[in-house]
């Protein structure tokens, strides 16, 4: 696999491909974001996809793309949460086994759902990195590896997000997109800029172990020391044999902007509270970083990425009642 294994090709075969298995969600105008920045601002609500999250597209995606031996031996994957689930509810809508490697840093709630649908789940180690090497071995048994980001068709699967945005909105200027191992910047990149060069398209992340910011500024991938943050679906390494998005992530992307967990917390409360959207951290990175005049000069329509609403309902009740960081308040 290689960067060039991801064009606004792959991603509209990826969009015929998963058409039927997931939801087309809403490109919903924000009133009271367009009036703060003086340009039209929408919401791409992948909150309402099935399973909470955008991770549903790439790995159906992937699923679809496997040979009939390996759909009949099953497929593992390691996971922080929303991948595991995703992956967990497209394996049992197609009928294929499957095995969910997490590290015990992943909340309860995340755990307890993959359970509900269906998957094997083995609990491995304090660290990505830890649940990633439980996986391998598992691939080497057999079974096919669905990789949460650095996968060709799971990178096209999470960029049909980017063509839904240009049908919905052909005159967007700049695209808010949330970034962790990049699967979903890469492919969104890849989708927009294929079709409309001139957008620009920005990553967002957490100033908490950002390792693909971090790689990005090295030029090449490194290790980040893992760090609990509001955006959880955030952590995690890039890997540094990474193949495919670090490489799309350095040519696609105008701009990676971090945020600091208060800027995080305050994105969650404006959707919540203006918006109506119940967000998890990772998903309000681009309202977020519209509330703290972190984007540079908007020249045209902004449309938002808000990737996921999978939140601990305790952590998430704490940040609206005005908690900013609460996991550095835990450890105080
Ligand atoms: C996985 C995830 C991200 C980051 O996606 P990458 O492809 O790893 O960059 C952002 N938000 C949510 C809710 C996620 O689950």
């Amino acid at each position: 696999m290689s960067p060039s294994d991801v064009t606004t090709a792959t991603v509209e075969a990826a969009g015929t491909r998963i058409a039927s298995r997931i939801r087309r969600t809403p490109l919903d105008a924000s009133p009271s974001l367009t009036a703060l920045c003086g340009v039209p601002v929408a919401l791409k609500l992948e909150t309402r996809q099935i399973t909470g999250s955008f991770k549903l597209r790439g790995a159906t995606n992937a699923l679809l793309s496997l040979s009939p031996q390996a759909r009949a031996k099953g497929v593992v994957a390691a996971s922080t949460g929303n991948h595991g689930r995703a992956l967990a509810y497209a394996a049992a809508a197609e009928g294929i086994p499957a095995i969910i490697c997490m590290s015990a840093l992943v909340p309860g709630n995340k755990l307890a759902e993959i359970r509900r649908l269906g998957a094997e789940t083995r609990i491995v180690g304090q660290s990505q990195d830890d649940a990633q090497l439980e996986a391998e071995r598992l691939s080497r048994e057999g079974y096919a590896m669905v990789a949460p980001f650095d996968d060709a068709a799971v990178v096209s699967g999470q960029g049909t997000i980017g063509h839904e945005i240009l049908d919905d909105m052909a005159d967007v200027e700049t695209v808010l997109v949330p970034l962790s191992g990049g699967g979903l910047a890469a492919g969104v990149a890849a989708a927009i800029k294929g079709r409309k060069p001139k957008t620009r398209v920005i990553g967002i992340t957490m100033e908490r172990g950002a390792a693909m910011a971090a790689s990005l500024a090295a030029g090449h991938p490194v290790l980040v020391r893992e760090e609990r943050s509001l955006a959880d679906s955030l952590g995690g390494g890039i890997g540094l044999k990474n193949r495919i998005t670090f490489p799309l992530c350095r040519d696609l992307l105008d701009e990676v902007i971090l945020l600091s967990e208060g800027e995080i917390a305050a994105g969650m409360r404006h959707l919540y509270a203006v918006e109506r959207e119940v967000c998890e951290g990772a998903g309000a990175v681009g309202v977020a970083a519209l509330l703290a005049w972190r984007v540079g000069r908007l020249a045209g329509p902004v449309a938002v990425i808000v990737s996921g609403r999978n939140v601990d309902m305790t952590l998430h009740r704490a940040v609206m009642n005005g908690v900013d960081d609460p996991f550095q308040e835990e450890g105080a």
